[in-house]
């Protein structure tokens, strides 16, 4: 359901290098995940059929009610966790990077980096992976936590570590190629352009980011997972015909095996230009009724018809990554009169200020969470009603918000929501 999760993972590639974020993981599904398995829904609860006395919120409580308070305690002690993790990530990164500066760690990569070459380019390169596998070995307990313990925990990873640790790796090495070029280009402008490196730093970014949605459903998924047509015409049927009425010219659906890593259900759309493509995943066709698939479909739609993904990349990230490097243009001078010396970072255009730069940019994201989830929440909410209209199935819609409380809270406060949620929570939506 989430066009956005690629952007922005391409975005925490280029800015901040903790790349095992952009990481999925493989293997197969395992059997035994069902203790948190919210149910089908195979019939409509009699408050939510059509009746003259129809009532929303009696309509929406019954469906709640379907749901067993074991799962919703499970799965609200899951998301509330993942708040004290926005946290805890925030504060481990800050120490990792507060480390390597004070350490000196960065100026001796920076070190290393000279000695290998007397090209510039190609230092930081080296630097680039220098740091890189470095904030990856100090970030692992972490992320090990974070990425496969608690979601075995909660019964929503399907694989055993060594799978998962080696799309951590791939993860790492995408992100050690793609972010490399694009340190590189930066720190070129940087050297020569000392005034307005910021301005043209903004639009380089800029270009990257697109250029990496654009490849993203193309060349970087498969290295995780395997995408294919989907064959079914009683799937493909409804939804290319919904495709058609909503003047969409699709001629293919695509399916991709999500259930190697997780026993989530979702669908995206993914790419633009040419490689735009709507995605639906294995778990969704294997445990959606044909209404859910449709409804979520219509919601994926939604997106592609409502020009998300456009708006994204060139109204809402040019915003954030002009802001980003003002502020990095007037905060890194700050640090670097304060600090520079004692951390043995020569200036602006050398490369052992990459950790600092990445503390900066993570205090930012920290703040801006509420600003980024809402962003995204009200897109997926036009999304939502975009699909109902589309898809005309409401009960099919409820019962995908109710798979989806598999792992986000269902009823969460209004403040809560606006904060913290980067989709509607399955009550909202259901309602
Ligand atoms: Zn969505």
């Amino acid at each position: 359901m989430i066009s956005r999760l690629r952007a922005a993972c391409a975005l925490s590639v280029l800015f901040v290098g903790f790349s095992a974020c952009i990481a999925s993981a493989q293997q197969p599904p395992a059997a035994g995940n069902q203790a948190n398995e919210m149910p089908s829904v195979t019939t409509v609860p009699s408050a939510a059929q059509p009746s003259p006395n129809f009532n929303v919120d009696a309509a929406t409580e019954a469906y709640m009610a379907e749901m067993p308070a074991s799962s919703r305690a499970r799965s609200d002690a899951y998301f509330e966790g993942g708040y004290w993790l926005i946290l805890w990530d925030f504060l481990y990164g800050a120490v990792i990077s507060l480390l390597l500066l004070n350490l000196r760690w960065s100026a001796r990569m920076r070190d290393l980096a000279e000695r290998i070459t007397r090209f510039k380019p190609l230092q930081t390169f080296i630097y680039w992976a220098e740091y890189s596998v470095l904030t990856f070995v100090l970030g692992a307990p972490l992320a090990i936590y974070e990425g496969y313990t608690r979601e075995r925990q909660y019964g929503l990873a399907t694989q055993t570590f060594g799978p998962w640790a080696w799309d951590q790796t791939k993860g790492l090495l995408i992100g050690i190629f793609l972010g490399g070029l694009l340190v590189m280009a930066l720190f070129g402008l940087v050297r020569r352009l000392p005034r307005t490196w910021w301005i043209w730093g903004s639009v380089v970014t800029m270009l990257f980011l697109i250029f990496t949605v654009l490849i993203t459903p193309v060349y970087l998924v498969p290295i995780f997972n395997k995408v294919t047509k989907l064959n079914d015409p009683k799937v493909t049927e409804p939804i290319l015909s919904m495709a058609r009425a909503n003047g969409i010219a699709a001629k293919d659906v695509y399916q991709v095996d999500a259930s190697r890593q997780t026993t989530r259900m979702s669908a995206n759309v993914s790419g633009f230009g040419q490689t735009m493509r709507i995605t639906l995943n294995d778990n969704l066709l294997r445990r959606g009724s044909p209404e859910e698939i449709q409804a979520v479909t219509g919601h994926e739609m939604g997106h592609y018809v409502l020009n998300h993904i456009y708006k994204d990349l060139l109204l809402f990230f040019p915003v954030v990554i002009v802001i980003s490097f003002a502020l990095l243009r007037w905060s890194l001078d700050w640090c670097l009169q304060r600090w520079g010396e004692k951390w043995q970072i020569r200036g602006m255009g050398d490369v052992a200020i990459v950790p600092l730069v990445a503390l900066i940019l993570s205090i930012f994201g920290f703040v801006t969470t509420p600003i980024f989830n809402t962003q995204a929440r009200t897109e997926e909410r036009e999304a939502d009603m975009y699909g109902l209209n589309a898809a005309r199935q409401p009960d099919g819609a409820a019962q995908g918000a109710i798979h989806l409380g598999e792992f986000r809270k269902m009823r969460p406060g209004p403040i809560e929501e606006c904060i913290l949620f980067d989709h509607p929570s399955g009550y909202n939506r259901i309602q």
